[in-house]
């Protein structure tokens, strides 16, 4: 365990950094006992602003905060996509530590995985389709690491942001088939100023494919605008997809709009009634990214 500082009596100012589930337990049963309400930001690491407005919507609901850094290669179906997966554990807690979180824990691959991992888990419809399609055994990779780290937690509430639409639907559909004893907080996407969803990945892009980047965003917002003319699913995902392919420097795995409760897509040949969700995921050079835009909560679209 390491201590910022220590002023003894169990009096801990500064953050602890874990490794081992069992010492997280122990540090954690204390704060427990004493009824402190646990909330819990689980992360790969390589942290921006949009990792650290969890812990802080985790700090306003909670006493202690927990987040976790682990690289789960369960959920990478693209090997070269986990080895190029930024890691930067030491800068990750310096700014964890300066957001006010109280536990780091950091395991490695065998704390999670002591045996290979044979769990198989059912979403049904809600991980076929999207990045379920595009990504065979990411959620069941997601569901698995999730599971484990809940139990190791056992926090009260759970922070996940919308960017990871589809996960955020997995994992709440995971504790409602467990009955896992954890409240799923949703907090939203946060941006660049340019429009473009912040990610740990958007630090591999070059420097041209991050002046492209905001188009990804943008073609959200001409989405949304066109739904509130009343254009229909099918002309919308027809305008998007063609917009892609002239842009050029994307490959689109989808554009789809879809029920945000089920993933189901919209009825093509109609108009685009709220609640809905606008997806997309395209490759920039090597670089793959995820966006999404729910209609009628994030009201500003600049772009
Ligand atoms: P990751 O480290 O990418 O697995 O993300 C850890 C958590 O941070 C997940 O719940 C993500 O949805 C959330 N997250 C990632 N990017 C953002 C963002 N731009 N705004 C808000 N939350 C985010």
């Amino acid at each position: 365990m390491t201590l910022a500082f220590d002023l003894g009596a169990n009096q801990f100012v500064g953050m602890i950094i874990v490794r081992e589930q069992k010492e997280l337990k122990a540090t954690l049963r204390l704060w427990q006992s004493q009824g402190y309400q646990i909330g819990f930001v689980p992360t790969m690491g390589a942290l921006h602003a949009g990792h650290i407005s969890l812990v802080e919507a985790a700090r306003k609901v909670c006493e202690k905060v927990v987040a976790s850094i682990f690289v789960n290669p369960n959920q990478f179906n693209d090997p070269k996509d986990l080895e190029r997966y930024p890691r930067m554990p030491e800068a990750d807690c310096a700014l964890l530590e300066n957001a006010g979180c109280d536990v780091v824990f950091l395991p490695s691959v065998d704390e999670m995985y002591p045996e290979a991992a044979t769990e198989k888990y059912d979403f049904g419809k809600l991980d076929a389709v999207l990045e379920g399609a595009f990504r065979p055994g990411h959620f069941n990779g997601v569901a698995q690491v999730v599971r484990r780290l809940f139990e190791a937690v056992n926090a009260d509430k759970a922070f996940f942001g919308q960017k990871d639409f589809q996960q955020l639907m997995v994992v709440k559909s995971l504790v409602q088939q467990f009955q896992l004893p954890v409240e799923i907080i949703a907090c939203p996407t946060l941006r660049e100023k340019d429009g473009l969803a912040m990610s740990s990945r958007n630090m591999l892009l070059t420097k041209e494919e991050r002046e492209q980047a905001p188009f990804v965003y943008q073609s959200l917002c001409k989405a949304k605008r066109m739904a509130e003319q009343g254009g229909l699913v099918s002309s919308i995902k027809n305008q998007i997809e063609a917009d892609f392919k002239a842009q050029g420097a994307f490959r689109l795995d989808y554009f789809d709009i879809c029920f945000p409760d089920s993933l189901i897509a919209c009825p093509a040949d109609q108009k685009v009634n709220a609640p809905a969700v606008f997806l997309v995921a395209a490759f920039l050079g090597k670089i793959r990214l995820i966006d999404n835009l729910v209609y009628f909560s994030e009201k500003e679209c600049n772009n």
